[in-house]
């Protein structure tokens, strides 16, 4: 085995705790439980026992792998299946998950059987779509009618409640209208079966905007939190929200410096296509500093996605294994051997963890 120093992705474990209390508080003070979702970063283990003790009612991941590393570890939090599950995983969803997100009948129905195989009940939360067009029931009266059917037909599963998703496919913000319509679904579910659902869950990180702003509906009493605890970019970025009693430098990935040379800025010969089969435009701006990194879009995909912390250093492209930087106006010295860091964002890190190159250390 090769000892792999670098790239790193370190881990700041007391700023991702601080996270995790920070949001669990402002969830509570509106009556609402947190899931933490630790999909983001493929269920580091080391993360997800940060989890453990810190007013998360859940932990929860879209993957089962992850899930049965949860449960292996010990961690002792309730689970939840996030993704929609396999109709081919339903006797490992009941072994892994105590709760899980779903909106297909047969899925249902092998689940229910799965669980009375297992002599285990299985709590499941039906999702309705409201626009954001990725999963859930799109017709509300057929969510209630199979609502109806797994409280009554379905003894192996427990309706836990209704859910929804927002911002992920159709970007549709999680406006108080659209929640109101869920609290609407579920109250009609609740008439149905003559007893009120535990958890009516909002959403995810973009539901947060509700909680900050005091206007969420008081039957909303469970959100599912990934990136807002793991990285506490997006809602300050693209919402203008307010996140300063948030850390947003829970992750800082680290790369070697393998050349540092002088050299022009345009393609000297015939332009073709690049590594990845694209035309790229070139500005020429003379000879200039560069140096490559030894970390490339094989482990974090887009190079937007990084931000280069040293002032003056701008990445200008990257190949499977390169990332190449303009050094010429750093405000250091950068040699052969240096390292580099990067603050790194949501998309970035959901590469940079799942990538077996990439070492993850806890600071
Ligand atoms: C990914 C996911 C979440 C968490 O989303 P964030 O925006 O990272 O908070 C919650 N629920 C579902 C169904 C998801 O797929």
């Amino acid at each position: 085995m090769i000892e792999q120093l670098y790239p790193r992705l370190e881990i700041n474990a007391a700023h991702l705790k601080e996270n995790i209390e920070t949001v669990v508080r402002k969830c509570a003070a509106r009556g609402v439980s947190v899931t933490g979702v630790v999909k983001g970063m493929t269920g580091d283990i080391e993360c997800c026992r940060l989890y453990v003790d810190s007013g998360c009612t859940m932990i929860g991941t879209s993957r089962l792998d992850q899930l049965e590393a949860i449960r292996e570890d010990g961690i002792d939090l309730p689970t939840m299946l996030i993704r929609i599950p396999m109709l081919s995983h339903a006797d490992e969803v009941v072994r892994l998950a105590d709760y899980s997100l779903n909106s297909e009948v047969r899925v249902l129905e092998a689940l229910n059987k799965a669980a009375l195989r297992r002599g285990k009940s299985h709590k499941v939360i039906l999702m309705s779509d409201l626009g954001d067009l990725r999963e859930g029931f799109w017709d509300k009266e057929e969510l209630v009618r199979v609502a109806v059917c797994v409280e009554r037909e379905m003894p192996g599963l427990e309706l836990a409640g209704v859910g929804t998703n927002l911002g992920c496919y159709g970007s549709i913000q999680a406006t108080p209208d659209k929640l109101a319509e869920l609290v609407a679904t579920a109250e009609a579910v609740e008439e149905m079966i003559g007893r009120r659902l535990e958890i009516i869950s909002g959403g995810a990180t973009s539901t947060y905007l509700r909680i900050l702003d005091g206007n969420i509906s008081e039957r909303i009493n469970h959100l599912r939190i990934g990136e807002l605890i793991l990285n506490a970019r997006d809602l300050e970025f693209f919402y203008g929200a307010d996140l300063s009693d948030m850390h947003k430098d829970v992750f800082t990935l680290k790369a070697e410096i393998i050349e540092v040379k002088d050299k022009p800025t345009y393609p000297q010969g015939e332009i073709g296509v690049d590594a990845f089969g694209r035309t790229q435009e070139y500005t020429d701006r003379g000879i200039r500093r560069r140096a490559i990194a030894a970390i490339g879009k094989v482990d974090y995909s887009d190079f937007d996605d990084l931000f280069p912390k040293d002032k003056g250093i701008e990445i200008i492209g990257a190949s499977s294994d390169h990332t190449i930087l303009d050094i010429e106006d750093a405000e250091r010295e950068i040699r052969v051997g240096d390292i580099l860091d990067f603050g790194i964002d949501y998309a970035s890190l959901v590469f940079l963890s799942n990538c077996r190159d990439v070492r993850h250390v806890i600071v």
